[in-house]
């Protein structure tokens, strides 16, 4: 079942949107969702940010990078006792994981992730310099995203 899976701009409640529906206001503080809403119907691709009316987005495996973290950290320490098998067991069971995880759609602007929503073939992977041109520049998520412009060599340079 997809659903938009945001945070209000105000108070950080969890919001669900199922598809469809308007946007809610917030059960936590009251306020009415900025969003332009409804969510798109289940077998819509993204295409205009419910949430914030943006149009970047990216795709990526919807899986909890602490997660992964942890599955790495736990293999590293019980390397000494396993011969470092444990090192390779985290690893092939992080790249398992990252495999048949389903994508993710995430709002550039607002950060609103679109799960379970079928992909929009026009968005690929996060790319900074998409994320710095679509940065709200106003609006409630203006101070919630912020965006570290992207690091441009100087022409000739090597990259870093
Ligand atoms: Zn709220
Ligand atoms: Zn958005």
């Amino acid at each position: 079942m997809p659903a938009i899976d945001t945070l209000c701009p105000e108070c950080d409640a969890r919001l669900l949107v199922a598809p469809g529906r308007p946007l809610p206001a917030c059960a936590a503080c009251g306020k009415p969702f900025p969003g332009l809403g409804p969510a798109p119907p289940p077998d819509a691709a993204p295409s205009t940010c419910a949430v914030c009316g943006g149009s970047g987005f990216y795709v990526q495996k919807d899986f909890n990078q602490n997660l992964g973290c942890l599955i790495f950290l736990a293999g590293a320490a019980l390397a000494p006792w396993t011969r470092y098998l444990s090192l390779v067991a985290g690893s092939a069971l992080d790249l398992v994981l990252y495999l048949f995880l389903p994508t993710a759609t995430i709002c550039y602007t607002c950060r609103s992730v679109y799960r379970g929503y079928p992909r929009n073939p026009a968005h690929g992977a996060y790319d900074p310099n998409t994320a710095w041109e679509q940065r709200p520049r106003a609006g409630p998520w203006e101070h919630k995203t912020r965006v570290p412009p992207p690091r441009r060599a100087p022409p000739g340079a090597a990259p870093a």
